[in-house]
Parts: structure tokens; sequence; C-alpha cells
């Protein structure tokens, strides 16, 4: 049956998060298949985004949505399809994240979590425009095959990326954020990902690893397309190796 416009979609965000109130994607998951549609029909009318309604969201789940939020702006800065304005949403978006996620998992402040509500805002503005890349096209097959929720699948290889990307761009946003370079920033994530508990090796993930299947899958990703270094399936193979 052919989609058609609903008359309205009003979207209301209950985590920071996925963007989705200011996007045309929607995930579909069959099992432990799980495809992403773009289509115009599923763009919110309006949304309203009101941080009250993530007051009461677990500290796992808000650094686990935080981290894709984070992951939605960095991508959108550094993809290949970036421009001026998507770059201004992105960096503005990854100022707020960085100062307000820490804060939002371990103390779910007011304060913090309306932060971190407008920064998934900023950052789903962002990538709409500009698209996600590498860590995003890595996470379908993680979730699949390793059982891990999205947001912790995309933050899985995120420093990965960061280091991989690594180029005078990416120095620069580092250094606004108020890094001394990418591989600090690079850092910072990790040091987030083990205070909160998430998994940073493969020995923590259910399911077998094959390194093979997971770099090919991942190469394969359209999304990949959008990474600003384009990696064999053999480097892709070696990322997911330093992460056994
Ligand atoms: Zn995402």
């Amino acid at each position: 049956m052919p989609l058609t416009a609903a008359k309205k979609i009003i979207a209301i965000p209950t985590t920071a998060g996925t963007g989705s109130e200011v996007t045309s994607v929607s995930v579909i998951s069959r099992g432990n298949d799980k495809k992403t549609t773009h289509n115009p029909v599923f763009q919110p009318t309006a949304c309203i985004v009101d941080p009250a309604l993530t007051m009461t969201v677990p500290a796992r789940t808000t650094l686990i949505t935080g981290l894709d939020a984070f992951t939605h702006a960095i991508e959108a800065f550094w993809s290949v399809r970036h421009s001026a304005l998507t770059d201004a949403l992105a960096t503005e978006a990854l100022r707020v994240i960085l100062s307000s996620l820490e804060p939002s998992f371990t103390e779910a402040t007011e304060e913090s979590r309306t932060a971190m509500a407008y920064g998934s805002l900023l950052a789903g503005l962002a990538f709409s425009n500009a698209k996600t890349a590498g860590c995003h096209a890595c996470s379908y097959p993680l979730s699949m095959y390793h059982h891990l929720p999205h947001g912790e699948a995309c933050a899985f290889t995120l420093d990965s990326f960061i280091r991989l990307n690594a180029d005078d761009r990416l120095e620069s946003l580092a250094k606004t954020l108020g890094f001394a370079d990418t591989g600090a920033l690079a850092d910072e994530i990790y040091r987030l990902k083990v205070k909160g508990g998430l998994r940073v090796r493969f020995a923590d993930c259910d399911g077998e690893l094959d390194l093979n299947r997971l770099a090919t899958e991942s190469a394969e990703h359209m999304l990949m397309r959008n990474n600003p270094v384009q990696l064999s399936v053999d480097e892709l193979k070696a990322m997911f190796a330093a992460l056994k």
C-alpha cells in the first residue's frame, strides 16, 4: 500500500535521543533484523519538546540515548554531506551535550535533562540534513548480532571513528569543544561509556563474534558512504578486532 501524507503528526519525544521529532526517519525491527526508512510522510508537522517527560528515564537509558544524540551531531559534522548550516547546528549540539550528558545520567537534574532535550533536538536538525555515517552504519549489524540497543551500538565504535576520521576539521572542532585534540575527545567518550557501565568490548556482549560478517555488512551499509574516510572491509575488520 503506498504511503500517503498524514494530515498531522505531532511528535512528543520522551528521551533525549533520537531526534525523531524533527526527522523523517523511521526504524522498523522484525526479530533481530532492523532497517531504517526515510520518507517525507514521517516528518512531524510539529513537535512538543518537554524535558519534564525525560525526568523519570533511568540513568543507563539516559546515557545510551544521549550518546546516540552525540553521535548524530558529530556524524552530521563529519558527513560528506555536511554544510555550513549543519556544521553550526552540530557544533552547538555537541557543546550542549558534552556539558550536560554526564550530570543528566549521574544526577538527573532538571537543568541537565532540559539541556539534553535541546541538544538532541539540535542534533536531529543537523543529521536530518547531513545524514549520519560510519558509527550508524556499524550500529545495525552490532544491534542485530550482539543485541546492543541503538545508542549503545552507535557508541560502541564512536571513539574508534573519532580516531579514524581525525583530520584538520575534527581537530579544530575538538579544540572548539575544549579538548586538546581529537584523541582527548575520543578518550572522553570512552570514559563516559565506562562510567555508565556500557559495553566497550565484544567480550562483554552477547552473540558470537564474526569479524568478517560485521565488517562486510558495515561496509555495505548505505550510511558508510557518508563517512569522510572510506574504510575498506579489512580496515573495518581491524577496527572491530581492536574491540575484542
Ligand atoms: Zn541514531
